[in-house]
C-alpha cells in the first residue's frame, strides 16, 4: 500500500525531477517516490500517452497496462530484477500505445536510488519516443534502418564501445512465394519478437531493410551473445509455428565488436554486412565474427577498410592496376593479360585485393570503383593492339557489377569511350554469380556476346555449381583455379580431375586457361592436356603496364 506522501517528500521529488530534466535532453523523465508510490512524469509524455496528469499514485501499473502485450513480460521480469537487486539499470526497448492509440518504441532507462538500509527510495529515469523521429519500422515497431544508423553514429561520437550483430533468415522469398505477402508479414514479425526475447534488455534491436535485422549491445560480452545466437538458432532450427504453419527458418548471423572508433557507420555497415554474407553462404549460417574470424591482423581491419572506402569519393586515389600476362599454351606467345586490382598507402602499404573486394563487392561504393577499373583496364589494353591486334585483356567482375541494371549500356559507353574493339575485351565472373538470377546473368551475356565481347569462367571448381553455370551459360574460356594444379607433377588425381575439366569445357565448346603455373614441370606437364592458355609467375608475376610492355613475352609473338 502506497503511503500518503508529505510535503517534504514532494519537495525533494521536484527537485530531483527537474535536476534530471535538465540533462534529459528531450526524452520524457519520469521520478518515484517509491514508499508512496508517487511519482511525477514529463507534461510532454502525459500529453503523448494520455496520462492523467503529471503527479500520479501507482503510474507503474498504469504505464504497464499501455505496454503491448507481447512486450509485458520482459518488461515486468526486467522491472522486478531491478527492485529486487540484481541489476542496477533498466534499459529496456518496448513498444508503448500513445494518444492516438498506436504502438510506438520506447527506450526506458531507469535506475533506483536506494536508502542506506537498502530499501528503494526513488525509482526514475528517462523514456525516449522514437514514435516521434520518424525512425519506427510500421511493420514490427522496431526501430528502422535511419535509427539504426543514428544510434550507430551516436556509439561513434562518443567512442563508446558496442557490439553489433546482422541477422536474417535464410529461404525467406521462398516463405513468400509459397504463403503469400501477408504470411511472410507475420512470419518478420514473429521473428520481431524472437529477437526482442531473447535479447532481453541487453541491447536494441533494429529492423534494416528487408529481411535484416540488427541487435547493438552495450552490455554482454561477445561470448555471451555468440551463446546467445546459437540458443536461438537451434530454437528456429528446431521449428517454429506461424498462424498453423511449421517453418523451420536457418537463421544467419555477421558479428562485429566495434572498439575503432575512428571509422565512420557506413564502413562499420559495409563489414558488419560482407560478415553476415558469409555466414549465409559459406558458414550455413554460423556466427560469422568481422574481426578475428577472417584476418590474422586483428584490430586495424576495420580502419583499413575505412581508408581504402574512403579512397573511392577521393577520385579513386591509392587504387591502381597490375596486368598478368596469360600465354599460349604452346607457342607461349602473349595472348594478353589479366587486370587485377591494387590498393596502397603510406600508411596501410599495399593490399592485395582478396582482402578488400569482398567485402565492397556489397557495398554501393563499388559501382563507381567497378567502373573505373573496367575503364583504366580498357585504356591501357588500346595501348597493345598496335604490338599485339588480338590481345585480350581480362577483367574480373563482382556479381553486384551484373546485377546493375546499366552493366549493358555501361560496357558499351566504355567501349566507345576508350576505342577497345569488344572482341579484345574479356569479362571474368566467378562462381560467385550464382547468387544471381541465372536468367538475367543470362540476358546480360547475350547482350554483350552480341556484339563481340568475350566471357571467361574464374576459378573453375572452387565452388558447388561450376556445371550448372557451364551449362547454362556460355562461356569463351574457362579458367582451372590454381588449387587444382598446385601438385599436378606428383598427384595422379588432380591429372584425372584435370582431364574432366578439360572434357567438360570442350562439350561446351569453351578454351581451357591454367592459372597458377608456377615451375616448368607444372608447364611440360600441363601441355599434354587440352589447354589452351597458361598465366602464373612462372612467366610472370602481376605487374605495370610499363613493365609489360617491355616484357620478352612480347618480343615471342
Ligand atoms: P583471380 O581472378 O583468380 O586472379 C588470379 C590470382 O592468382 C591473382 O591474385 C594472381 O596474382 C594470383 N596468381 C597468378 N599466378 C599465380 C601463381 O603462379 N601462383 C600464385 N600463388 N598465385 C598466382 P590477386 O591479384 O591477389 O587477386 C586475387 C583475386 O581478387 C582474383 O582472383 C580476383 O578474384 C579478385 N580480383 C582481383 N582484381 C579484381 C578486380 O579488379 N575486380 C574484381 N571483382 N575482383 C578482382
Ligand atoms: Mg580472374
Ligand atoms: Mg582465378
Amino acid at each position: 500500500m502506497a503511503t500518503e506522501i508529505s510535503n517534504a517528500d514532494k519537495f525533494r521529488l521536484d527537485s530531483l525531477f527537474e535536476a534530471f530534466s535538465i540533462v534529459s535532453e528531450g526524452s520524457y523523465v519520469f521520478l518515484c517516490n517509491v514508499t508512496a508510490d508517487f511519482s511525477r512524469w514529463s507534461a510532454r509524455a502525459v500529453d503523448a500517452f494520455d496520462l492523467p496528469g503529471e503527479y500520479m499514485v501507482g503510474a507503474g501499473a498504469l504505464w504497464e497496462r499501455l505496454i503491448h502485450p507481447d512486450d509485458r513480460k520482459a518488461y515486468r521480469e526486467n522491472i522486478d530484477a531491478l527492485f529486487r537487486g540484481e541489476i542496477h539499470t533498466h534499459d529496456l526497448q518496448y513498444r508503448v500505445k500513445n494518444r492516438e492509440g498506436n504502438y510506438v518504441v520506447c527506450t526506458c532507462r531507469g535506475t533506483i536510488m536506494r536508502y542506506e538500509d537498502g530499501r528503494p527510495r526513488y525509482f526514475g529515469g528517462v523514456i525516449r519516443n522514437h514514435g516521434l523521429y520518424g525512425h519506427i519500422d510500421a511493420l514490427t515497431g522496431l526501430r528502422n534502418q535511419y535509427a539504426f544508423f543514428e544510434d550507430l553514429k551516436g556509439h561513434l561520437a562518443v567512442r563508446r564501445e558496442i557490439s553489433i550483430s546482422m541477422m536474417s533468415t535464410s529461404r525467406f522469398t521462398e516463405i513468400n512465394e509459397i504463403y503469400g505477402y501477408h504470411f511472410g508479414n507475420l512470419v518478420l514479425q514473429k521473428f520481431a519478437r524472437f529477437l526482442l526475447d531473447s535479447v532481453q534488455g541487453n541491447g536494441h534491436v533494429y529492423r534494416l531493410d528487408g529481411t535484416k535485422f540488427a541487435v547493438i549491445s552495450t552490455t554482454i560480452d561477445d561470448e555471451e551473445i555468440r551463446k546467445r545466437y546459437n540458443r536461438v538458432r537451434d530454437k528456429l532450427r528446431a521449428g517454429v509455428e506461424v498462424d498453423g504453419h511449421f517453418l523451420t527458418p536457418q537463421l544467419n548471423c555477421g558479428f562485429l565488436h566495434l572498439d575503432n572508433f575512428d571509422v565512420n557507420d557506413r564502413t562499420v555497415y559495409a563489414c558488419l554486412n560482407f560478415a553476415h554474407s558469409e555466414s549465409k553462404l559459406h558458414k550455413q549460417g554460423d556466427m560469422v565474427q568481422f574481426y578475428s574470424e577472417l584476418t590474422a591482423e586483428g584490430t586495424n581491419r576495420l580502419e583499413k577498410m575505412h581508408a581504402i572506402r574512403n579512397s573511392v569519393a577521393k577520385n579513386y586515389n591509392g587504387f591502381y592496376l597490375l596486368y598478368q600476362p596469360v600465354v599460349d599454351a604452346h607457342s607461349e606467345r602473349l595472348l594478353g593479360a589479366e587486370a587485377l586490382l591494387r590498393w596502397k598507402d603510406g600508411h596501410f602499404g599495399t593490399v592485395p585485393p582478396d582482402f578488400f573486394i569482398p567485402v565492397l563487392e556489397q557495398d554501393p561504393v563499388f559501382i563507381g570503383l567497378g567502373r573505373w577499373i573496367l575503364k583504366t583496364a580498357m585504356e591501357e589494353a588500346k595501348k597493345f593492339l598496335s604490338l599485339i591486334p588480338d590481345f585480350t585483356i581480362n577483367v574480373n567482375l563482382s556479381y553486384t557489377q551484373l546485377e546493375n541494371q546499366d552493366f549493358v549500356n555501361m560496357i558499351r559507353e566504355l567501349l566507345e569511350i576508350t576505342g577497345l574493339p569488344p572482341q579484345n575485351l574479356c569479362l571474368e565472373i566467378t562462381e560467385r554469380c550464382r547468387l544471381l538470377d541465372l536468367s538475367l546473368l543470362k540476358a546480360v551475356m547475350l547482350n554483350l556476346k552480341d556484339i563481340g565481347v568475350r566471357f571467361a569462367l574464374d576459378d573453375f571448381g572452387t565452388g558447388f555449381s561450376s556445371l550448372d553455370i557451364v551449362r547454362s551459360l556460355s562461356f569463351d574460356t574457362i579458367k582451372i583455379d590454381r588449387s587444382f594444379v598446385i601438385d599436378i607433377e606428383e598427384d595422379t588425381k588432380e591429372q584425372e580431375m584435370l582431364s574432366h575439366f578439360t572434357a567438360i569445357a570442350s562439350t561446351f565448346g569453351a578454351k581451357v586457361c591454367v592459372e597458377g603455373i608456377e615451375t616448368t614441370g607444372m608447364r611440360d606437364i600441363l601441355q599434354q592436356y587440352h589447354v589452351n592458355s597458361f598465366q602464373g609467375y612462372y612467366y610472370s608475376r602481376p605487374i605495370p603496364p610499363e613493365e609489360l610492355l617491355e616484357s620478352p613475352l612480347i618480343s615471342k609473338t
